[in-house]
């Protein structure tokens, strides 16, 4: 498996410092998850670690099996195994979820390697069958017109495809109603191994009500304030984010 690590990482937008020292180490066969409140920094850790040109490094790194990933241009970062599910995907006009898959699956494969388009199409079929997707969305232009529904099980359509070393989902389970939730958190967990690690970025609990972590982290104010494992999240669920401000002494 692969280690992920993010050593004391400070990011800002537009000279807005919003992350202020993060550190994580996500290892294969790993399955965290990241709560906090809303507006704490946890997709600007999921832009920074995919390298979104507005999110700006000022200090730590972000490594991936010892390979400097801020060093990597975003293309490089997947092809060298980073894969990010975004909270809000974007539509592509033009190609069809098929056609992107199959280049990206190729992106990683060495040139002359490449995945034949039988083995493809049997992979994809299975794919589509396990996480209850229609067969037509394969040929639609990828996530036009989408449900958002659609566009979550298109994320782990990916995810299942591309087979990624490290994961990370930001916020996968908003918008869906219980039977997509349930979908969705099949495809992740039948990902579960040591080549593969996950980092889960949810607002709410009941995700991972579906998908047991391993280690459980609270983000607040730009920083991972607490860890612990699955019963963490429990408590938070139960009794919100106060009982932490208040044992940390953080004030709003
Ligand atoms: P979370 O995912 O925890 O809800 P975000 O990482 O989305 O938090 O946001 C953290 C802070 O950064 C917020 O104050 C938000 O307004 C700000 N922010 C995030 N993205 C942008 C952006 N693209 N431009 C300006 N400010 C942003
Ligand atoms: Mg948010
Ligand atoms: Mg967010």
């Amino acid at each position: 498996g692969s280690v992920l690590e993010i050593k004391n990482l400070h990011v800002s937008i537009e000279d807005k410092e919003i992350l202020k020292g993060v550190n994580l180490t996500i290892k294969g066969g790993e399955f965290h998850a990241i709560m906090g409140p809303n507006g704490t920094g946890k997709s600007t850790l999921a832009s920074a670690i995919m390298g979104h040109p507005k999110y700006e490094v000022t200090e730590g790194s972000i490594t991936l099996d010892g390979e400097d990933v801020l060093e990597m241009e975003v293309d490089e970062r997947a092809r060298a195994g980073l894969f990010l599910a975004m909270q809000y995907p974007s539509e592509i006009s033009g190609v069809t979820t098929s056609d992107f898959l199959r280049s990206a699956i190729n992106a990683r494969r060495e040139e002359g390697d490449e995945i034949s388009l039988m083995k493809f199409i049997k992979e994809l079929d299975k794919d589509l069958e396990y996480l209850e997707i229609d067969q037509n969305m394969a040929t639609r232009y990828l996530n036009e017109g989408f449900s958002g529904g659609e566009k979550k099980r298109n994320e782990i359509l990916q995810l299942m495809q591309l087979k990624p070393e490290i994961a990370i989902l930001d916020e996968i389970d908003s918008g869906l109603d219980i039977d997509a939730l349930k979908v969705v958190s099949k495809g992740i967990n039948k990902m579960r191994g040591e080549d593969f690690g996950c980092l889960i970025i949810t607002h709410y609990q009941r995700l991972l009500n579906y998908i047991t972590p391993d280690f459980v982290h609270v983000m607040m104010q730009g920083r991972v304030v607490k860890s612990g494992g699955p019963e963490l999240a429990k408590r938070l669920e139960a009794e919100g984010y106060e009982w932490i401000k208040e044992e940390l002494g953080i004030e709003d």
